[in-house]
Parts: C-alpha cells; sequence; structure tokens
C-alpha cells in the first residue's frame, strides 16, 4: 500500500545537516498493525511525517498505491492526507473550543456526510471509544486519555485506510495509555496502523509487525503475524466542503467561543462605530461651513420655489414631502423684519438701536434644539444663543422689530417678546412663530420693504419713459388722502425746471417674481414741505395691493418652503423634478463661489477618509485578532492535519471575520440610532449620514474585513503542517 524506496529526509540548518531518516526502504500494507521503536531522535517521527504526507522527503520515491509521490503538489498531499490518514499525536489535537461530538462531526463534515447522517454516526463512534458520557463536553477541559480517545473517534470518523500514531500515549498514565492502546488494537482491522511508542509491552500484543530505527535507519524488521492483503482503495478525491458546511462550522465556532467572539465584536464595534462617526462629523462639518453657521445673509432654511412655466404652486404637494417644515405661503412676509432695537425705558422711540435680523421660521426647529425656554407662540421670537449673547440680552426681554434699518428714530417698530434661544442659527437669525409668516399685514410690510428706495418713472414732454428711483423713507397708506392720490415730499423729486415730471409709476412687488405698477398722473401726486422721507399713498392703493398679491385671485407662483438645513434642503432638491421647479436655494449660490469643492468631492473625500482611518483602525484589529486567534492556528492546522483543504479553512476565517463585521456593523447602526434617540447632539451629526452612506460605509467595513482576514490566512497558511504542528508545540512552551 505504502512503499519506500530509499526514502531520505535530511533537515538543513545554516551550520548543519541533520538527519530524519536515511536510505529507509519499507513495505507497509493494508491489515497490518506496525510499531515503530528506537530511541529518541532515531527518525522515527520523520518516518510518520513523511509517510503521512505531513513533511516532505528529499531522495528516494514513496509509492501509495502504486503511484509515485515525488512529484505530488501541496494540494496532491493535502488530498492524500485527508482521504487516507487518520492522526493520533503524543499532545492530543482535539479543537479544544469544541465538544467531543464536533470534534468527530468536524471530521465527518470533510468527508461531506450530511448533517443527520453525520451525527448518527458520530454518535456511533464516539460510543465506540467510550465517550457516550462526554458527548457535549469541551475536548479542552477533557483528561488526557479522553482527549486521545476523541482523537480515536475522530481518526475512525475519517475511516481513512491509514491511522498513523507517534507517541500516543507519551502523555497518559499508564492505565490510560493501557486503555489507548487496547482501543488502537480493536480499531486497526483493515486498515494499516502505525504506531511510535515507547510502551512496547501495552502495544505488543496487537502488533502484527515491530520495526525498530535508529540513527535514521530502519535497524530490525520483524514480521510477528502475515495480514498483508491487497489494497482496494484507490483514490484520494476529497470533496471540498460546501459554502453551507463553511458556514455552519464558522458560525459553530464562533458561537462557541463567545467571550473571544464578545470581545472581537465589541473590538469591531468601536472601530466600525468610529468610522460612521468621523463621517457624520465631517459630513455635518460640511453642512456647517457652507450652511447656516457661515451664511451671513443667506438662510439653508429657506427654499424658494418658482414654476418654471410660472403657474401657480401647489403647495399641498411640498406639504407631502419629508424634508418640508412648513409652507410660507406669503414669501414677502420673510422679508418683513430686517432690523432690530430695544425699547426706549421712558418714551418709545428714544429706542436703542442694535442690528440686523433675518427672519427665520421656527418650523424647522424642535424642543431639542433650544438651549433655554420655549418654542414662539405669536408675538414671540426665539434668537440663536449667540445673538442673545452678543447683544447682552435675555429670554422674556422684549425687542422691536424693523422692516428697515435705520427706522429708529420715527417709528416704535413691532414688539415681540424673547421666548427662548436656540444653538442654532448665527447672530443674525430671529425664529418666528410659523403663523407670522401667513399673516397678510406682515406678508404686506414685506412686499412695501422698500430699502431706502422707490422706483418711478417720469414721463417726459416728448412721451419718453425715463427710469429713476426716490430716496424714500418708507410708504405710508393714509386714510387721510383722497383716493388714488399720493403725497411726496418736494425735496425727494428732481428739479421741476430741469426735469419736469408728468407721471409716476410705482413699482411694488417681491424680489422674485412679478411685479405690480400703479401709474399715477402728476396731477394726482401733490407735493408737501414735509422734511420727512416717506411717501404717503392713500388706503385706496394697500386695498389693490393685497388684492394683487396677497387676494384671492393671487396666483402663488412663488413659494417659500422651510427646510430643517442643508442637508435636508439637499434631499428636498433632489426630490423635485427640476423641468418643472425652478428652486432658489442661498446656501447653493453663496457655496457655489465661495466652495473649494463640490458636495460630491466632499463626499468623495470624506469616504477615503474613512477608509484611511479604517485601514489604519483595522490593521491595529487584524493585529488583536491574531493575538486572540493564536490557539486557531493549532486547531487549523489539526484541521488540515484531518484533511481540511487550506482554502476551507481560509474561507471559514473569512467568513468568521464578515460575520462578526456585520453583527459589528448591525450592532453599531442599533447603538447609534439609541445613541440618536436619547443625544441630541448625536442626532445632530448623525441626521447627515443617509442610507445611502451607510451602505457604502457597509462596503468600507466589508472590505476591511475581508483585507484582515487575508492577512490573517496569509500568516496560518503560508506554512506547511507540520511547521505549523511544530510552532504549536514552541508556542506552547
Ligand atoms: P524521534 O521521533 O525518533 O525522536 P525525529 O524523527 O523527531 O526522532 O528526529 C530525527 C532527527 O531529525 C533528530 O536528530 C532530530 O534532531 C532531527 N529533526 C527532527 N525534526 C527536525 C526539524 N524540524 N529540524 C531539524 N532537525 C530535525
Ligand atoms: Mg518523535
Amino acid at each position: 500500500m505504502i512503499r519506500l524506496e530509499n526514502v531520505s529526509k535530511y533537515y538543513r540548518s545554516l551550520s548543519s545537516v541533520g538527519v530524519g531518516i536515511r536510505r529507509v526502504t519499507l513495505e507497509l500494507s493494508q491489515g497490518e498493525f506496525i510499531v515503530v521503536t528506537g530511541p529518541s531522535g532515531s527518525g522515527k517521527s520523520t518516518l510518520l511525517n513523511v509517510i503521512s504526507g505531513l513533511d516532505t522527503y528529499e531522495e528516494g520515491e514513496i509509492l501509495i498505491n502504486g503511484e509515485e509521490t515525488s512529484h505530488f503538489t501541496v494540494d496532491d498531499w493535502e488530498s492524500y492526507r485527508a482521504s487516507q490518514i487518520g492522526f493520533v499525536f503524543q499532545d492530543y489535537n482535539v479543537i479544544d473550543a469544541l465538544s467531543v461530538l464536533e470534534n468527530v462531526l468536524v471530521a465527518l463534515e470533510l468527508k461531506g456526510y450530511d448533517k443527520t447522517t453525520a451525527k448518527e454516526k458520530a454518535r456511533l463512534l464516539i460510543d465506540k471509544v467510550g465517550l457516550t458520557n462526554r458527548l457535549h463536553h469541551r475536548a479542552g477541559k477533557l483528561s488526557g486519555g479522553e482527549k486521545q480517545r476523541t482523537v480515536i473517534a475522530r481518526a475512525l470518523a475519517k475511516d481513512s485506510p491509514v491511522i498513523v500514531c507517534d507517541e500516543p500515549t507519551g502523555n497518559l498514565d499508564s492505565a490510560s495509555g493501557k486503555d489507548i492502546m487496547a482501543l488502537l488494537g480493536e480499531v486497526s482491522k483493515d486498515r494499516l496502523v502505525v504506531v511510535v511508542t515507547h510502551s512496547e509491552e501495552d502495544v505488543m500484543p496487537y502488533a502484527t509487525r515491530k520495526i525498530r530505527m535508529r540513527d535514521g535507519q530502519v535497524i530490525e524488521d520483524i514480521v510477528m503475524k502475515d495480514v498483508r492483503k491487497e489494497h482496494d482503495r484507490e483514490s484520494f478525491i476529497v470533496p471540498t466542503m460546501t459554502f453551507g458546511t463553511l458556514f455552519r462550522q464558522s458560525v459553530r465556532h464562533l458561537f462557541r467561543t463567545p467571550k473571544k467572539l464578545f470581545f472581537m465584536v465589541s473590538l469591531q464595534v468601536f472601530a466600525v462605530a468610529l468610522l460612521v462617526f468621523v463621517y457624520a462629523f465631517l459630513m455635518a462639518s460640511s453642512d456647517t461651513l457652507i450652511g447656516e453657521n457661515a451664511a451671513q445673509s443667506d438662510s439653508s432654511h429657506q427654499m424658494r420655489i418658482v414654476r418654471k412655466d410660472m403657474e401657480e404652486v401647489d403647495a399641498s404637494y411640498f406639504e407631502t414631502l419629508g424634508p418640508v417644515q412648513d409652507i410660507g405661503l406669503y414669501p414677502t412676509a420673510y422679508e418683513a423684519f430686517v432690523a432690530f432695537s430695544l425699547p426706549g425705558e421712558r418714551d418709545p422711540l428714544s429706542n436703542f438701536p442694535l442690528g440686523e435680523i433675518r427672519m427665520e421660521n421656527a418650523a424647522v426647529l424642535d424642543d431639542q434644539d433650544l438651549v433655554t425656554g420655549d418654542l414662539p407662540a405669536l408675538g414671540q421670537v426665539v434668537l440663536s444663543d449667540v445673538m442673545l449673547e452678543l447683544y447682552g440680552l435675555s429670554v422674556e426681554d422684549e425687542i422691536l422689530l424693523f422692516d428697515r434699518y435705520m427706522r429708529f428714530d420715527n417709528s416704535v417698530g413691532m414688539r415681540f417678546e424673547i421666548a427662548g434661544t436656540t444653538i442654532r442659527g448665527t447672530k443674525e437669525t430671529v425664529y418666528f412663530n410659523p403663523g407670522i409668516f401667513s399673516d397678510q399685514a406682515i406678508a404686506l410690510k414685506g412686499l412695501i420693504q422698500v430699502y431706502g428706495k422707490v422706483p418711478y418713472h417720469y414721463t417726459m414732454e416728448d412721451g419718453a419713459l425715463v427710469a429713476n428711483t426716490f430716496g424714500a423713507g418708507q410708504i405710508v397708506f393714509s386714510d387721510q388722502l383722497p383716493s388714488g392720490t399720493v403725497e411726496v415730499p418736494v425735496h425727494l423729486l428732481p428739479d421741476p425746471m430741469e426735469t419736469p415730471v408728468y407721471a409716476f409709476d410705482f413699482v411694488f412687488g417681491p424680489y422674485y417674481g412679478q411685479s405690480h405698477l400703479f401709474h399715477v398722473e402728476a396731477d394726482d401726486v401733490n407735493q408737501s414741505a414735509a422734511m420727512h422721507s416717506n411717501i404717503i399713498m392713500s388706503r385706496s392703493f394697500e386695498d389693490d395691493l393685497i388684492d394683487v398679491f396677497l387676494g384671492e385671485q393671487y396666483q402663488t407662483n412663488d413659494i417659500i418652503v422651510n427646510v430643517r438645513d442643508l442637508t435636508d434642503g439637499r434631499l428636498l432638491s433632489g426630490m423635485l423634478d427640476h423641468q418643472i421647479y425652478r428652486v432658489f436655494y442661498d446656501v447653493n449660490a453663496a457655496s457655489t463661489s465661495a466652495r473649494v469643492m463640490s458636495d460630491r468631492e466632499f463626499r468623495t473625500l470624506s469616504y477615503a477618509v474613512v477608509l484611511g482611518l479604517g485601514l489604519a483602525v483595522f490593521a491595529v484589529l487584524g493585529g488583536v485578532m491574531k493575538s486572540v486567534n493564536v490557539d486557531r492556528r493549532k486547531d487549523f492546522s489539526v484541521m488540515r492535519a484531518i484533511g481540511a483543504h487550506r482554502q476551507d479553512l481560509a474561507a471559514s476565517v473569512m467568513i468568521e471575520t464578515i460575520v462578526t463585521s456585520v453583527i459589528a456593523y448591525g450592532l453599531t447602526l442599533v447603538i447609534a440610532f439609541l445613541a440618536i434617540a436619547f443625544s441630541y447632539e448625536v442626532r445632530l451629526a448623525m441626521r447627515h449620514v443617509d442610507i445611502t452612506s451607510y451602505g457604502w460605509l457597509f462596503v468600507i467595513v466589508m472590505m476591511l474585513s475581508v483585507w484582515i482576514a487575508a492577512r490573517q490566512n496569509r500568516k496560518f497558511f503560508g506554512y506547511s503542517v507540520i511547521t505549523a504542528l511544530n510552532q504549536n508545540g514552541d508556542d506552547a512552551l
């Protein structure tokens, strides 16, 4: 069955060449029970390793079932071991983490038995070696004798024609040793059993042949009983494990070592969480960089939407869109107030000017955004806490708001109470109750907001129309004036000798959208000697304005939708059909000119940062994993010795790593969502991570896991089995 012809094995080191075996010629046949004896260092182990394909030989030829093996590749030897050889070593190569049953099952699974058959066979074999009462004990916790029985059951499970035993009782007390030898004697029928031992007398009753070695050579070969048979097994093809088996084995191993699993998963959760949060903060910072905090005159909360065909915008459609917090039907309401002051202590007109404001809709805030106080009711506002601090204000103070900057001296403004403060917004941001943005009076205020200029045209004598503006204060509607008449302070008008004005066209309208023009003949414009710069118009003009811009007939082709911030703004913009809608989003406009890179580039860069950081973190993780897994190296060597393919074992390391990563990723998400539920800061950052980002982060984490698993596999499987087994011995010492 196995024939050695002048086989030699040398161990070369830098300084010397040691002899393992020298010119050994032997023929081993099925049915034999061969006892190999000899002093230590005589080459017994080398002989076993060579005939079982654990180690290579350099001279001569080994024929297995007549086939030459000198040309065998690593894979050929692997298949040979898998199909032909059962091993029993001195230091009991059980897989410590698995139960007795599972240790045996591994071998059966390697042979491709289905689950039920494998279990059945395993139980029978375990019964045969007398370990039924230890079926579910962890192999690592068994006594030496029991471990060796497990190994024998496993060797039997392989149903291999050859069983090699290298000092199987070397570590056992003499009683257990006798038992094991008896067991070997019992199972040797029809097989080739080669036993290296020092306890000859225990094994002699079963031996059919005795070989003695010295200095790497066979010096005595006595056949006591001729049991040679022709061998009837041929091929040593081993099925590779199916993915299902691999997966089952991997998962079983993972959950069989819960402490290790917990430790590894915790580390991975930490690593993954780090990556997710770093990504989140990068995204959040992109928001802050070009979003509300950097904006002076822009708002990330407001998007103005116009239909390209100038038809009416259907506000109810926008109400259905997730990112939309509120819709302002009167866009001009957002321009009603631009400045604020403190009310004067005695005289309401002696107020104390403070600065500019920007109107925001408090619908974009939630309770969590508040630092102090409450969300604003009508007549109340919430200020950013920077603004509060900057102007030395406090909650419950009252402020006056004006429709024009530097209007402080001749108007009392509109009084609002500070209801609370928020960490959001800039030093100019004032959040109003959403109701104010559907208030007609406020909307009108915004509409006639003049920024110091009232456009008008005057018609020359020859009929030519010339555009000009008044350096006006404000438009005041008055019940005093007859309907359709206007009163303009004379100092605002051009010199009548040079530029006689025949008619005026007062132009009103929002900054975006259509404007409306009141044509007033010069006859209806009274000049007054007033010192102020206000243009006083009769109430009828106001009524007309309301009709045109705020009335039933008005077509809202221009609405303002409020979104929580830049992230939602982008989201909403992405949801809209840009063939139909024109979206004015100041933040985008501002960032286009100012930003260093595009949104997509920033995102890509963020992923690159995460990947780079991931490489560093996972490299460390891989190192930890390697040291946690040192004992697995022994398991793998054992598995290889009993016939597992390297690729399969490597695949199971891969599977285990991926499974723990998936668990870790899942747990990280759970933790993240809990953190989001309970921490405002986390929510603020994490809301910038969308589904797609979670997807990409998952891909990155999986890539990193595969990477560390591959690195680990190189370490685990870069050696021959015997080197690995020997190293394990060294490690154990
Ligand atoms: P035995 O099992 O009979 O004690 P071995 O087969 O282990 O003997 O060893 C035979 C000879 O080969 C010894 O001289 C030993 O030092 C040498 N040898 C065995 N394994 C190695 C090795 N991995 N490297 C170098 N020399 C070795
Ligand atoms: Mg030895």
